[in-house]
């Protein structure tokens, strides 16, 4: 190992940035080079996605210049895509040269889990990053205007999110929102709009509280929503999507937020993964790398029961700060912590005033998880960028 251990951290999402910012708290001059690698040179706040996807919000409201949240004289940033892990040489191939490593944080987030299904990865659109925000805005929009110029096209009305978890009743909470809007703006019958949710699951939003998933499916279906639950999708078609009970669905727009695997990268580089993911040790390292930690929605954590963790933010930011300490203990040779995840809760919206969730012991609807899930999100920004960035990006 060099005089100064290096480490570099892969990804500015939840996991990464908060790392880093940790890091650059914990540790003393001259104690380690730290590297945060980022494909952009700006951190998304990847739990507002759904806002600027359906339109009810600005893409810029969802992201923060990295250098704003870290302090360069204590970490290096480098703008470049990650493109190959060389664990067994210690090194980060970038699309602009190699970084060479003592530690690795990898942080690098999740891809979009097509479970095989035929034309899904072709024809689907996802909510992951700004970009897929942006251009899903934009679809949406279109279809309005175009349909003006083929009226009798339906299909260009038609909306199908494909899964009921998390992302995709958020995402249908805003798209709820949008439409009304865009039928005024386009001079659209409101009625011909259709919004389509499936779900291969039993349940919507599956492992919630029964009652809240029925308040939040009321919610959704007052606003139009038409619930396929425990129909699985078949195959997405350039016109739609075929169920498995042989339905076809016409539609322009099928956005797929039905699961998440680890990054193909970690894979590729020869880690032992569960769908892309890496069941990572109790102080969060891949197994036989103890120099290789791996965060948010590349690791895989168990409960006690034996269950594992869905990935969240919440999740990430809580291995952020084990990581964070079980580096500076790695350098300094003192005793690394274990992990163990604490749910603060959740809060899923379900649009402009209306949310569930489970905060504590308590169950929340309505308006009032509707301001919890503001409160989490303001904690967030505060977590990373202090009141200055609530003042900022905080949505009131
Ligand atoms: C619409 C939506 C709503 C959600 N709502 C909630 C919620 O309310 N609560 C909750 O707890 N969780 C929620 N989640 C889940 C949560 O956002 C994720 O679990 C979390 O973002 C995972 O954090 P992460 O650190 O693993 O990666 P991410 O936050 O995804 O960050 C990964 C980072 O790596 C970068 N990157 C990726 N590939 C490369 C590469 N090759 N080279 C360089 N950089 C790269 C990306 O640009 C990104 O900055 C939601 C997710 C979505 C999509």
């Amino acid at each position: 190992m060099s005089r100064i251990p290096r480490i570099v951290i892969l990804g500015a999402g939840y996991g990464g940035i908060v790392t880093a910012i940790r890091l650059q708290k914990e540790l003393n001059y001259n104690e380690a080079d730290v590297t945060l690698v980022n494909k952009h040179d700006y951190h998304y706040i990847t739990t507002h996605l759904h806002m600027p996807a359906a339109g009810t919000d600005n893409p810029e409201n969802a992201r923060v210049n990295i250098l704003k949240l870290i302090d360069e004289f204590k970490i290096d940033f480098v703008k470049s895509t990650v493109v190959q892990i060389r664990p067994q040489e210690k090194k980060v191939i970038l699309e602009e040269g190699t970084l060479s490593y003592d530690y690795l944080v990898v942080g690098l987030g999740g891809e979009p889990e097509t479970f095989g299904i035929p034309g899904l990865k072709e024809y689907a659109l996802s909510i992951r990053s700004i970009n897929s925000v942006r251009f899903i805005r934009e679809h949406i929009e279109y279809q309005f205007a175009r349909f003006k110029r083929e009226p009798n096209r339906l299909d260009y009305l038609t909306f199908i999110v494909g899964g009921a978890g998390f992302t995709g009743i958020e995402f249908i909470g805003e798209i709820t929102d949008r439409i009304p809007k865009l039928c005024k703006e386009y001079d659209v019958d409101p009625s011909l709009v259709k919004v389509y949710n499936v779900e291969a699951a039993p349940t919507a939003l599956p492992g919630f509280d029964p009652e809240l998933v029925e308040y939040a499916m009321n919610v959704l279906q007052n606003k139009g929503v038409t619930f396929k639950i425990a129909t699985a999708i078949k195959e997405c078609t350039p016109d739609g999507v075929i169920l498995a009970t042989g339905e076809e669905i016409k539609a322009a727009t099928v956005v797929w937020t039905g699961g998440i695997r680890g990054n193909h990268m970690l894979d590729d580089a020869g880690f032992e993964t569960m769908r892309g993911r890496i069941k990572v040790d109790e102080n969060l390292r891949a197994p036989g790398h103890d120099n290789v930690y791996v965060l948010g929605d590349c690791s895989l954590v168990f409960s006690p029961e034996g269950r594992p963790y869905p990935p969240t933010a919440q999740i990430s930011i809580q291995q952020a700060d084990i990581c964070a300490h079980n580096l500076v203990a790695s350098i300094r040779g003192e005793q690394l912590k274990s992990f163990t995840y604490e749910s603060k809760g959740t809060v899923a919206s379900l649009g402009r005033g209306e949310a569930i969730g489970i905060v504590g012991s308590r169950k929340v609807k309505g308006g009032m998880a509707a301001i919890m899930k503001k409160v989490i999100d303001m904690r967030y920004l505060y977590i990373i960028g202090g009141i200055p960035l609530v003042l900022k990006k905080g949505r009131f």
